[in-house]
């Protein structure tokens, strides 16, 4: 009897409890499920190479018999087992070839002598011996009767787990193939597209009849990766233009003051910016609109303008920043730039009411303004829970300023929040220089501006990594720049954010900083300061009075004081090259030359190509570049964070003349059906609805 694609696994004859709890752990509740587990290898078993005699850095699949297994115990309560194979079809030249596990002390029972089986590794060299360590491996029970499942084919290896071993699981895929009934596998890619049945795909894709056929399958379900992918971005995009929006534009008046205040005039760049969103603005659909520029290239300004924009239209604008310390330096920013054009600047950050900018002294406020809700309000992702909806009712454009350090979703919530009887309209910035490809996939529901520019008359900065042996050196040079005016940012990743502070080794850091700096005044910043007081510790850094700050990398973000002109990271090799890019664009931001001093531990080399990188470019996207080269795209994606589907098989750098292909058939169907309602697109609708789900913790 053949089973539809969705009855469940337990449908399949000979699966008891234990292993459908098993395959439940992996995800696998129905027939399909099976047949969407990929491999994530496959292991050519139709003939083995004899034994390596060499090392490699491939790995190699072979076949032995066991001669013997033995159990070393070592040193400190651990243990070797050693098993040898000899070849199964033994020649005067055939050798031995052992295979090593660690501290996995009763192994060896399990590999009795004479058993077959197959091993796949790395080949390592040890003295006379060519061995691998760890390696994958899997008992030959039968040949006869297991030729075609385990043997004699090319094997497909799969993601296993508690309970299941790789050799289980392709059994029961290759039972759930065989009783599939193929006019129940739901077709997923358009026609045009897709080079034969999707049955097919999966069947070769486990168990591909050869090579070609195995690039084939993958090829096409590839293909449906991305074409599900495109999908979702397409729905996303279809969805929002097909709310209600309204124009959000004044004349410009407002701007025009601003701007003529400023003591620098807009980068080309952040004109015609500023040109893009002034049209989005004032047309009667929504925005949803990516500011895209290097750190220090000036989205800042380019927010201001658009939030004069609206507010002149006669609705509120909010700015939300990941960090209070930056939400704080928008504000403060903001209000002294604003307060002499009448405006009433409000900061709403971790459930503290929404306050008016009432800083007397620098900058005065009009005595009616304390009462009035404030026309343009910054703050943190508090702004997503404020209660006072009252004090903000009017709001017509919301932006999200480093917009990669929150998802998707907390976008969406903020456009929710702020909808009425039309949308608002959204702005969302990114120093985060992602290639094309990346960037249409992830911000493929957004128009994009570009800011290619950096402001002129920046200091150059001039990075050098060093060992920590050599912070004596470090400091008598900052010490030096201190005296000479500048200020410094000392940068430890021993007080980390995420985890419990650690207030010794902060006032270890800050006694050993302010002895070695002396007589400069050194402060401490981190996270698990009270709020007031970091906003003290920053003013204070501001104005100069603190000419070092000791801090944790919550200044990684936005901070902005241009007489710094020092960093130095500590632990530098903790970071990604990202990360290290954001903090390092906290200095060259004013006239003077800036220096970042990365400090690396002496026995940290395997991070020295790394850091490297930065010492060569101080150009975001050359980092972004080295960045994806050295760690996948899908980690600098987040892809829980996108809310999109995780890619198993394509890669969207290698894959994106694929990616791109897809994104047209997407983008073809859903111009089309724009919420996919026609009835031959119900199978669609379903599984993209299925795609939208937010992935938790994928
Ligand atoms: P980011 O893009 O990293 O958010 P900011 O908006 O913080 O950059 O701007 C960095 C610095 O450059 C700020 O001190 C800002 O005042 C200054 N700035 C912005 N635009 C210009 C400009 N056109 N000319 C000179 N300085 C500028
Ligand atoms: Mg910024």
């Amino acid at each position: 009897m053949p089973l539809a694609f969705d009855a469940p696994l337990s449908a399949l004859p000979g699966l008891n409890a234990p292993r459908l709890k098993a395959l439940r752990a992996l995800g696998l509740e129905s027939v399909g499920d099976a047949l969407e587990h990929f491999p994530r290898r496959h292991e050519d078993r139709r003939s083995f190479p004899r034994f390596p005699t060499e090392e490699s850095e491939t790995a190699v699949c072979v076949c032995g018999v066991v001669e013997k297994a033995v159990l070393k115990r070592l040193p400190g309560r651990r243990s070797l087992v050693e098993i040898t194979l000899r070849e199964r079809a033994e020649t005067a030249l055939s050798g031995r070839l052992v295979i090593r596990f660690f501290n996995i002390p009763y192994l060896h029972r399990q590999f009795p002598v004479e058993q077959v089986v197959v091993v796949h590794g790395k080949p390592r060299r040890r003295g006379a011996v060519v061995g691998m360590d760890h390696p994958d491996y899997e008992f030959i029970e039968d040949d006869g009767e297991e030729a075609g499942v385990h043997t004699r084919r090319i094997v497909p290896i799969h993601p296993a787990g508690e309970g299941i071993s790789p050799r289980v699981l392709r059994g029961v895929i290759y039972r759930a193939l065989a009783a599939v009934d193929p006019a129940t596998i739901p077709e997923r890619l358009p026609g045009a597209v897709a080079s034969f049945a999707r049955g097919e795909a999966l069947r070769q894709i486990h168990f591909p009849s050869d090579e070609a056929a195995l690039a084939a399958a993958r090829e096409q379900l590839k293909k449906e990766e991305f074409f599900g992918l495109q999908l979702a971005v397409a729905l996303r995009r279809a969805e929002t233009v097909s709310h209600p929006g309204a124009a959000h534009c004044g004349p410009g008046a407002l701007l025009d003051r601003l701007l003529a205040s400023l003591p620098f005039a807009p980068t080309g760049a952040q004109a015609r910016a500023i040109a893009e969103i002034r049209r989005d603005l004032a047309a009667p659909q929504p925005m949803n609109r990516l500011l895209q520029g290097d750190v220090g290239s000036g989205k800042t300004l380019v927010a201001l303008a658009a939030m004069l924009l609206c507010v002149e239209s006669g609705h509120q604008a909010v700015l939300m920043a990941p960090t209070q310390i930056l939400a704080e330096q928008h504000w403060l920013n903001f209000a002294r730039l604003l307060a002499p054009l009448g405006l009433r600047v409000g900061l709403a950050v971790g459930g503290a009411e929404i306050r008016l900018s009432e800083l007397a002294g620098d900058f005065a406020l009009e005595a009616e303004g304390a009462s009035a809700p404030a026309q343009i309000v910054v703050g943190t992702h508090a702004l997503l829970y404020e209660s006072g909806q009252s004090a903000l009712a009017r709001v017509g454009l919301a932006v999200i300023d480093e917009q990669h350090k929150f998802g998707v979703l907390q976008r969406t919530q903020l456009t929710a929040r702020f909808a009425g009887s039309t949308r608002p309209d959204v702005l969302v910035m990114s120093a985060t220089p992602i290639p094309r490809t990346l960037a249409i996939t992830l911000y493929g529901d957004l128009d994009v501006s570009i800011l290619d520019e950096l402001p002129p008359g920046r200091g150059r900065i001039v990075t050098g990594v060093r060992s920590a042996a050599k912070r004596a050196e470090a400091a008598k040079f900052i010490g030096e720049q201190l005296a000479a005016g500048r200020q410094a940012y000392l940068v430890h990743a021993l007080i980390d954010e995420s985890e419990k502070l650690d207030a010794k080794a902060a006032a270890a850091q800050l006694a050993h900083w302010r002895e070695a700096l002396a007589p400069q005044a050194v402060g401490l910043l981190h996270g698990r300061l009270k709020p007031v007081e970091k906003q003290q510790v920053m003013e204070a850094f501001r104005r100069g009075e603190l000419r070092a700050l000791v801090s944790t990398t919550v200044i990684e973000v936005g901070v902005d004081v241009p007489n710094a002109n020092l960093m130095l990271i500590e632990n530098a090799e903790r970071f990604g090259l990202a990360q290290l890019h954001q903090l390092r664009g906290r200095v060259g931001r004013g006239a003077h030359k800036s220096y970042c001093i990365l400090l690396h531990d002496p026995g940290a080399t395997e991070a020295l190509p790394r850091l490297q990188v930065l010492e060569n470019t101080t150009d975001g996207f050359k980092v972004a570049e080295a960045d994806l080269a050295l760690r996948g795209a899908g980690d600098i994606l987040g892809t829980s964070q996108s809310g999109l589907p995780p890619l198993r098989l394509g890669d969207l750098l290698a894959d994106a003349p694929l990616m791109l292909e897809m994104r047209r058939a997407a983008q073809e169907i859903v111009a089309a059906d724009p919420r996919l309602e026609r009835p031959e697109h119900a199978p669609l609708r379903v599984w993209a609805e299925s795609l939208r789900r937010p992935v938790a913790g994928a």
